[in-house]
């Protein structure tokens, strides 16, 4: 009984060190070895199985500070030591959000210092000329969008057009599991085929100007980026941005997360069934193709890019 009892308390990996954590949807109980493993393993496959990086490819990640972002930096710091041809570099873009994003920033730079990677800041003021607050405070009393919205949209932008500036291959953005599933429900809820057919881990090259995204934790929990995270003992910022409540996507969170607390692998399970479906989805919108922007001259589905038509609408 009392052996029964220690082998149950020991990691189901490397059957030593007693058990950390255990991932309900699997069976699987680590350590806290075998679980940081576990999760720099399952990075190189994902980025292995879609093929995500070329030999010598320069790759910029983009980090905010927060615990995915900086977790998937000391991830790939590692994992690309063993590729001599290939670079990283990191863009950290600051939208301009009085007494959050300054901590964010002063967090991705010291990461940046301590693994030894150079990076691009480029700022949201200096880009389209107001920060985040400033657009927010602007917006028409009849906009529907939400900061998120706007936010999300010029970030966009900003990060395509720091990658462009530093010459970079392949722009990693650390989305997760959730991230990814809660952006295929929202796209579901807001009637969205075209964004639900784009989703994919590694995007489609639509325009010369577009740099390829790719997505190496788009297998991986949030709460185990969070727990790699607390087990490595990387500095992140947790306070909450002040415009988060906001969002929609935090209802879709919360529903999820409940999902996956009585049904472990729901997450997954939606992920899956969408990227079989998306190259259906991504057939029947390719005639949506991208020109360039009348103002700017960054890739537009339609005259002007949406960033653009959000800034005049606020100007
Ligand atoms: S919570 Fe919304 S406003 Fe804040 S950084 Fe994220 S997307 Fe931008
Ligand atoms: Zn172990
Ligand atoms: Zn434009």
């Amino acid at each position: 009984m009392v052996k029964e009892l220690i082998k149950n308390n020991l990691c189901s990996a490397c059957n030593l060190r007693s058990v950390f954590f255990a991932r309900s949807y699997s069976g699987e109980k680590l350590c806290k070895n075998c679980f940081s493993d576990s999760i720099e393993s399952k990075v190189k496959k994902t980025i292995s199985k879609y093929k995500m990086f070329k030999f010598d490819d320069k790759i910029a990640v983009a980090v905010s500070g927060g615990k995915d972002s900086v977790s998937l930096l000391h991830i790939l710091s590692k994992t690309q030591k063993n590729q001599p041809r290939s670079s990283l570099i990191a863009i950290i873009i600051d939208e301009g959000i009085q007494n959050y994003r300054e901590e964010a920033l002063e967090i991705a730079v010291s990461n940046c210092n301590k693994l030894k990677i150079d990076y691009k800041i480029v700022s949201f003021k200096n880009l389209y000329g107001l920060t985040l607050d400033e657009i927010i405070s602007r917006r028409g009393e009849n906009e529907k969008k939400s900061s998120c919205a706007f936010c999300g949209v010029f970030r966009r932008k900003a990060i395509n057009y720091a990658a462009r500036l530093v010459n970079a291959d392949k722009i990693v953005t650390a989305h997760t599991l959730d991230d990814e599933v809660q952006t295929i429900l929202l796209n579901i809820f807001h009637g969205d085929i075209t964004r639900l057919s784009k989703g994919s881990p590694i995007s489609e090259i639509v325009h010369p100007c577009f740099i390829q995204k790719v997505k190496p934790f788009c297998e991986i929990l949030e709460r185990e980026s969070a727990l790699y995270a607390y087990v490595k003992n990387i500095k992140f910022q947790d306070t909450p941005c002040p415009y988060s409540s906001e969002a929609l996507r935090n209802d879709v969170r919360s529903m999820l997360n409940y999902m996956e607390e009585k049904h472990a692998g729901t997450k997954f399970t939606v992920f899956q069934t969408i990227k079989k479906i998306r190259p259906v989805l991504y057939q029947l919108n390719k005639k949506n193709s991208f020109g360039d922007c009348s103002n700017c001259g960054e890739p537009a589905s339609l005259g002007l890019c949406k960033a653009c038509e959000m800034l005049n609408r606020i100007k």
